[in-house]
């Protein structure tokens, strides 16, 4: 009963011109998906936001930023803060993925900050958390889950709970080839399932939904996707490509 949400995350590629072009090519080829059954989202670079907001007007697509800063206003140097984004349009907002955790210095703390205040103004944020292979491999994955949920959920009402989507990217999985099994992502996405059901009842964890992301790409986007606490998907070099975005949907 858990509508369905795939939402491409485009990364740092696709400057505006391509990015419009992307989406005039998605349109067609997605038009009959009802959006009572599925959400599509495409998640560009900042710079491309605007174009893409613009290019996807009349259609089922719908737009999300990769990051959002905390604070409303002020000195940050290169941030963006949640009212621009709002103010353009935007629906969405990732937040915490593993490349920014990787890379950037983030962590569930400023996870947290920027959940908060993409909620406040009323976006739609899509929290990523996912375990490195070695913490697989040492069997580390549900104490770093729960850590991640725990702190990058804290102090979140039950009804901002509701408004939030989880996104499973195993680390070992993305732009890797190598995806879950569908065994392995069920298991885990009912961990975190039975993790949101302990943080703040049954009623939401049981309404919150779950994409898995991390290699999806057509031929496994069906299997995953039927697994009963499996929701969807984060996708990245899939959703790069109109035809093969599009033909992934139309699998999940
Ligand atoms: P890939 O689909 O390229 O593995 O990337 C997954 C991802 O990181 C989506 O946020």
């Amino acid at each position: 009963s858990r509508k369905v949400i795939i939402a491409g995350n485009w990364k740092m590629n696709k400057t505006a011109a391509e990015g419009k072009a992307l989406v005039d090519a998605l349109k067609p080829l997605v038009a009959d998906v009802c959006p009572d059954v599925a959400d599509i989202v495409v998640c560009p670079t900042f710079t491309t936001l605007a174009a893409v907001i613009d290019a996807v007007k009349g259609s089922n697509i719908k737009v999300g930023a990769q990051n959002v800063h905390w604070a409303e206003s002020g000195a940050f140097t290169g941030e963006i803060s949640a009212a621009m984004l709002k103010e353009l349009g935007v629906e969405y907002v990732i937040l915490g993925h593993s490349e920014r955790r990787q890379y950037f210095g983030e962590t569930d703390e400023t996870v947290n900050k920027r959940l908060k205040a993409a909620l406040a103004a009323g976006l739609k944020p899509i929290v990523c958390v996912g375990e490195l292979l070695e913490e697989r491999e040492t069997g580390k994955t549900e104490k770093v889950l729960f850590t991640q949920l725990e702190g990058g959920l804290a102090g979140l009402s039950k009804e901002d709970m509701a408004k939030v989507v989880i996104a499973y990217e195993p680390v070992w999985a993305i732009g890797t080839g190598k995806t879950a099994t569908p065994e392995i992502a069920e298991e885990t996405h009912n961990y975190i399932r039975c993790t949101l059901n302990d943080m703040f009842g049954k009623e939401i964890g049981e309404g919150v939904r779950i994409q898995y992301g991390g290699s999806m790409k057509a031929e496994n986007a069906k299997e995953l996707v039927a697994q009963p606490n499996i929701d969807g998907g984060l996708i990245g070099g899939a959703a790069l490509k109109a035809d093969s975005f599009s033909a992934l949907i139309h699998n999940a």
